[in-house]
This record gives structure tokens, C-alpha cells and sequence, in this order.
């Protein structure tokens, strides 16, 4: 199941009432209608500049595991109506001891579309082999720089040589086997100290096996995170002038890219406070679901 083409078909269809009569129709006939997102832990292992978990205190923030046992509940529970489950939303999930064993058991209930985003310390050879054989969609790492010096400047306790070396055992894991799963995703969030990067990224990634890029703005919310320098109006009009080459790039590199086409407020795309622009965005980033039924 592609969910990025059923995103775009989705978006070109704006009639609400013809949405969500597709999404009755497929309940009645007994289609799958869920969209799950959920965090099995609250913390992760590095610290990126932008991140308002990385903002936790480690030693007033009690760290927290879903069991195995309340997983597999959950999981008995709506996993068989679930048409695409997302395992992470804001911390790390490699971190947890039974983490492959939650993607095993995701599997077994035949979810058509199963992903997770991690920072890919922790790729190894296992966590490898249980995607492969267990036909994991796709796999979201979060990467923000072409070069060891920016990448390790944003994601403070991070290393960009382990995470080429694991990008490239997943590569060849996956060709010795003759597997195209789990496609590898990559989420760039852009700032002013990595634009300029980003063509440099995206000819360097799709070699070790980026299929899709989303490039996503940085965002500030000033109740837990403010370094409104961190993106700024330079940042703005740099990204505006690469943004063309930036989609020819990944037109020769076969990469599918998800990226804003402009940007014309830096205050807009970043604040996560202005309430009016985030009713606008909500408006224009209406929810999937009745086109990820199968
Ligand atoms: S890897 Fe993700 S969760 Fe961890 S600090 Fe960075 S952005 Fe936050």
C-alpha cells in the first residue's frame, strides 16, 4: 500500500462530505479504518537542538516502557481493524528491549501499512533482520545534515558515520534477500545552518537507499522550546531559491519528495502558537483516513 499517492489523490479531492461517506461505506462493509499512532517509551538517547524532549529533564522525568503484555492488549484489541499504524511519534523506540518483538506481533495481524521513526543509532543487524522477515513497510530515520559537522551540530550526541554505516547494512540486507521492504524514509527538518545542504543530502541519502524525503520546517512552541534564531528569514529565502533544484534532484534520483513548494512567513510555518495558523494548516492537512481503507 502506497500511502504517500492516496495522500496526494486524497488532497485532491476536497468535497468533506464525499470523505467521509467513503469512510462510512468502508466501515459498514467491514473495511479497515484505523490510523494508530503510539510511543512505547518517553525518552530517547541524544539531544537535538529543536527537540522539545530533548528539553526533559532526565532526573525529574520518570522514564516509562509499555510491557509487552499491555502491548499485546492493544493490540488484540484494534490491531484487526488498524490499516496503518505508525510506532513512534516523539521519542525513540529502539531503546525499548522488546521493540522487535511489538513489530513481529504488528505484523501477524496482517496491518497493510506498518511504520516507525527512529534517529538510527540503533539500527542493527537484528532490529534488521526482524523488519526484513517480518516485511516491515517502512522505516522513518530523522536526519538533518549532509555533513558529520552539521548533522552532529542539531543532533548533539549523535554520530553521522554510525548512521551511514547502518543505513548501508539495512541496504544490503535488504539486497541479499531481494527485499524492497522496509523503504527507507528520510524526515529533514530545515533550519538555517542546514538548507544549503540539502541537494548535497539528497544526491548523498538516495545512495544508501532513501526512497522518500520530507523536508519539514522547523517548528517552535515557546511553552517548552524558543530559539526562534535557529530559522529565520534567511533561512526563508535560501529555501525558496533551492527548492526548484531541490525537486529536480529527487525527479533523476527516483525520490518520492514531500516538501512545501514555498514559503512566505517564517513566523507562519514556524510558530506553533498562532492559533489562526494552525486552524489554516489543520484545514489544509484534513485527516487521510478514507483513503488509506483497504
Ligand atoms: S531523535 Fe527525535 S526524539 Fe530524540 S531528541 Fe532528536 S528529535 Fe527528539
Amino acid at each position: 500500500m502506497n500511502i504517500y499517492r492516496l495522500q496526494n489523490v486524497y488532497r485532491i479531492l476536497k468535497n468533506g462530505t464525499v470523505r467521509l461517506t467513503l469512510l462510512k461505506t468502508a466501515r459498514i462493509i467491514g473495511l479497515r479504518t484505523l490510523l494508530v499512532r503510539m510511543d512505547l517509551n518517553n525518552f530517547c538517547n541524544i539531544r537535538c537542538i529543536m527537540c522539545p524532549a530533548s528539553k526533559i529533564d532526565s532526573g525529574t522525568v520518570l522514564k516509562k516502557i509499555m510491557s509487552l503484555h499491555h502491548y499485546q492488549k492493544i493490540a488484540a484489541d484494534i490491531f484487526p481493524r488498524t490499516c496503518s499504524l505508525h510506532l513512534s511519534c516523539g521519542y525513540e523506540p529502539l531503546l525499548v528491549d522488546h521493540f522487535d518483538q511489538c513489530l513481529i506481533i504488528s505484523k501477524k495481524y496482517r496491518i497493510p501499512f506498518v511504520s516507525f521513526a527512529t534517529n538510527g543509532m540503533l539500527i542493527d543487524e537484528h532490529i534488521c533482520r526482524v523488519m526484513i522477515k517480518s516485511q516491515i513497510d517502512e522505516i522513518i530515520v530523522s536526519t538533518d545534515g549532509a555533513t558529520p559537522q552539521t548533522f552532529e551540530s542539531i543532533r548533539k550526541g549523535a554520530s553521522f558515520s554510525r548512521l551511514i554505516q547502518n543505513l548501508k547494512r539495512l541496504q544490503e540486507m535488504k539486497k541479499n534477500v531481494n527485499s524492497k521492504k522496509p523503504i527507507l524514509r528520510i524526515n529533514y527538518t530545515f533550519m538555517d545552518r542546514n538548507i544549503f545542504e540539502i541537494p548535497d543530502f539528497i544526491e548523498k541519502f538516495s545512495d544508501f537507499g532513501m526512497e522518500i524525503l520530507q523536508l519539514r520546517p522547523l517548528r517552535i512552541d515557546s511553552t517548552v522550546f524558543n530559539r526562534r534564531d535557529l530559522f529565520t528569514k534567511q533561512g526563508m529565502n535560501e529555501y525558496n531559491q533551492i527548492i526548484g533544484k531541490v525537486q529536480q534532484i529527487c525527479k533523476r534520483k527516483n525520490v518520492w519528495l514531500t516538501a512545501l513548494p514555498a514559503i512566505r512567513s517564517v513566523e507562519h510555518i514556524t510558530s506553533t502558537d498562532n492559533n489562526e495558523s494552525i486552524d489554516k494548516r489543520k484545514k489544509n492537512n484534513a485527516c487521510i483516513l478514507p483513503w488509506i481503507l483497504l
